[in-house]
């Protein structure tokens, strides 16, 4: 009899999960088809990988009926994590490649660092507030991600060390381009920020490093967190 209840309510475990995890599938689908290819994102690779990565898996339990709303969710400490169709574009900008070396600024939950995972080579990500770097950090490697690199820093600063990146995505809004950020684009490589203050529309904005100089355009205004700096004195 014991094996009986035991068996039985093994079975519903599982069934829930499944019928659990269908419906998030379903709703990500949409969201995909319904929002993010509806609203222009084109390219099929990145539609894929946003049909593929798991937002709830980014998401605290919390909040987790929203994850596949179109908009940003709070995760905590003040930050969010964007809206699904601003990471597409992102993505899609930045014109992603299998070989690719990647810097993003801002790992927040780590959903926009699994979404370039699915299309580059290796994704290094930096963080300032610390228990967020954990938190993107344990939720890549749940994801399944063993080609993200979190770290805890002032990503002003860039990664020197695996610099020059092919693309950065910045997803905090700076009130201008940090040059470090400049200064480890490869030549040819595709850099996407927000830029503009807290309070002021911001733009997203392309940046292209070509023969040395920068070729810069705006994309769309945006509404993101500001990017802060660990050095309160640094005149941001
Ligand atoms: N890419 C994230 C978005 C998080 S919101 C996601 O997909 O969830 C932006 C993040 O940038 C926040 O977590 C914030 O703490 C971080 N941030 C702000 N200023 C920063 C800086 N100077 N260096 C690194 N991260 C920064």
């Amino acid at each position: 009899m014991k094996r009986l209840i035991a068996f039985v309510v093994g079975f519903l475990c599982v069934w829930v999960s499944v019928a659990e995890a269908d419906s998030q599938e379903e709703a990500r689908m949409r969201l995909v088809e319904e929002t993010i290819a509806a609203r222009g994102v084109t390219d099929s690779d990145v539609l894929d990988a946003m049909r593929r990565v798991q937002r709830h898996l980014f998401i605290p339990e919390d909040q987790v009926r929203h994850a596949y709303e179109d908009r940003p969710v709070p995760i905590g400490h003040g930050q969010t994590i964007s809206q699904p169709y601003i990471v597409a574009l992102m993505t899609e900008i930045v014109q992603p490649k299998p070989d690719f070396r990647v810097l993003e600024i801002g790992a927040g939950s780590g959903y926009q660092a699994a979404v370039l995972a699915e299309l580059v080579d290796h994704v290094y990500t930096v963080e300032i507030v610390p228990p967020l770097a954990d938190w993107a950090q344990e939720r890549l490697k749940l994801a399944g991600y063993t080609n993200v690199t979190v770290r805890h820093a002032d990503g002003y600063y860039g990664w020197e060390e695996h610099a020059p990146f092919d693309a950065i995505v910045v997803t905090a809004a700076a009130p201008h381009i940090p040059p470090p950020l400049l200064e480890q684009l490869r030549e040819g490589g595709r850099m996407i920020i927000p830029v503009g203050s807290r309070f002021r529309t911001q733009q997203l904005v392309l940046v292209e490093k070509q023969d040395g100089a920068f070729k810069t355009r705006n994309v769309l205004p945006v509404r993101f967190v500001p990017f802060t700096r660990s050095d309160p004195d640094s005149g941001w």
